[in-house]
């Protein structure tokens, strides 16, 4: 044999080894959670591995695929992981680690086709290959259903009727039954716990004489009893159902609405009145409030809206109120939380909540008021033109809606305001009952809006400053708002 004849030969012998093991190209099938996956370019096997066209089905799985030209290289980015091929190359890359595939990536009629195994299991998911079906089934993994939480039960009334809210996250519509004698309305909560655990209230109240909730096996049950003539009507937001439950009252049933004139007698300058329109005919009773309090933390301002600023002799902007609202209001968060309080922030990075300041502080209260909050705390700084003003107050108000809690604004006022001052050592500027200032005015709740310091008084500053100074006014806050939970009924 001469050289050429061995040459033609090699070339032969090379190319019939990479071509003898493609399958015919149309027989694979490939499914992803049982659904079958059409492809522009049908799936082959090389050396025994499915190759598959990538955008096809690694987008499926929540991953990002990249292709960059010049180095004929794809990336596939998944949330934890990130898978580097290259073309006709056999090292692929998972998180910069190195690794050697047998079957290199190839392109095919302008499609980049790579290992299905591989990538697949490196993105989490399973990979079965069934030879009788000529099919690839990718699995997602197996997930236990995650447990739902009912946070909180309660129940209101009014002079037409009473509503029961179940508050979940995610909630997922329960099965509904009753049943008679007495008359119940029953809710089964697949997969469900309480917070809180198994209790029952008796209520007070002409339309329900009793809301009990139990844990049992693998779901929670909710049972309202009611007189016989209860007719219950369901609805549902993406965070609660809602039991609205009416008995036939009596014609002459006479209710102690106030009359119109009695309806506040706010002046015309008062912000908190200004778009009253949307007051209920008659404000509910809260007749139970079950388990875990939500506390609403607002860092007051924030983005356009800096609030009060602080300037050292030279002019030089020191501090500004939105920024040291926001850095006590994390760490009023950071100890609530880690004492298992439910917290809500209506800001948590430097933004405004609206275009308009009154826009702004609408959307504070509706963020309260939405999540049925139990308490609400504003955290802001103080100003003023004589720098001398210095220390901490506290504004509160006990308007009608919020006396129902069991606990007063200006009880939780007193119980943040006495360590509060105590951590800084600044001096206590009292309490002081605000009703016109919108977010007490307007939030449902028992509200306080604390001053925590003088931005434009240089030693406040120093402690507006100071990291482990904010740390413990946060920690002082939350201590005076976990004293006032506990004071709940
Ligand atoms: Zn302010």
């Amino acid at each position: 044999m001469n050289k050429i004849k061995l040459i033609l030969c090699f070339i032969f012998i090379s190319l019939s080894t990479f071509l003898l093991p493609v399958h015919a190209a149309d027989d694979i099938k490939l499914y992803f959670d049982d659904s079958l996956i059409k492809t522009d370019v049908s799936p082959i096997i090389i050396n025994d591995r499915t190759m598959v066209p990538v955008r096809s089905i690694f987008e499926k799985m929540n991953a990002e695929v990249t292709w960059i030209n010049s180095k004929k290289q794809v990336i596939i980015k998944s949330l934890s992981k990130r898978i580097v091929l290259n073309v006709d190359k056999t090292r692929a890359y998972v998180d910069d680690k190195a690794i050697e595939l047998d079957t290199a990536p190839v392109i095919v009629n302008d499609r980049t086709l790579i290992p299905v195994r591989f990538v697949s299991e490196n993105l989490g998911y399973d990979v079965e290959w069934n030879n009788k079906e000529r099919a690839v089934h990718i699995n997602s993994p197996y997930k236990e259903p995650e447990e739902l939480v009912i946070k909180r039960i309660n129940a209101t009334k009014s002079s037409r009727n009473s509503k029961v809210t179940i508050f979940i996250d995610n909630i997922e519509k329960p099965s509904i039954s009753y049943a008679s004698n007495p008359q119940r309305f029953i809710a089964d909560f697949e997969n469900t716990v309480i917070s809180g655990g198994d209790s029952k209230k008796t209520l007070n109240s002409d339309d329900i004489t009793e809301v009990r909730y139990a844990e049992h096996d693998d779901y929670s049950r909710v049972v309202i009893e009611s007189p016989a003539d209860a007719e219950y009507t369901v609805s549902y937001s993406s965070n609660s159902m809602t039991i609205i439950v009416e008995c036939e009252h009596s014609e002459d049933d006479t209710h102690d609405d106030k009359p119109e004139s009695d309806n506040k007698d706010k002046d015309d300058n008062d912000t908190s009145s200004s778009d009253a329109e949307d007051e209920p005919e008659t404000d509910p009773d809260v007749i139970v409030k079950v388990d875990r309090p939500l506390v609403v933390i607002d860092a007051g301002h924030g983005g356009w809206d800096s609030g009060a600023v602080g300037y050292d002799d030279d002019g030089e902007v020191v501090v500004r109120e939105c920024d040291a609202n926001l850095a006590i209001a994390l760490r009023v968060q950071h100890y609530l939380v880690k004492n298992n309080v439910d917290v809500i922030m209506t800001r948590q990075t430097n933004k405004a909540l609206g275009t308009t300041e009154m826009e702004d502080l609408l959307s504070r209260c509706k963020i309260a008021n939405d999540a049925d909050a139990t308490l609400f705390v504003s955290i802001h700084n103080n100003s003023f033109t004589e720098p001398t003003a210095t220390g901490t107050e506290i504004l509160y108000a006990d308007t009608d809606s919020k006396i129902n809690y069991g606990v007063t604004s200006k009880t939780m006022a007193q119980n943040i305001i006495t360590p509060l001052v105590k951590a800084t050592g600044l001096q206590n500027r009292g309490l002081h009952d605000s009703p016109k200032m919108v977010v007490l005015g307007r939030t449902e709740m028992p509200s306080v809006l604390i001053e925590c310091a003088f931005v434009s008084n240089p030693s406040d500053r120093e402690i507006l400053t100071d990291d482990s100074e904010i740390d413990d006014m946060g920690y002082a806050i939350a201590e005076g708002i976990i004293k006032t939970i506990n004071q709940l009924p």
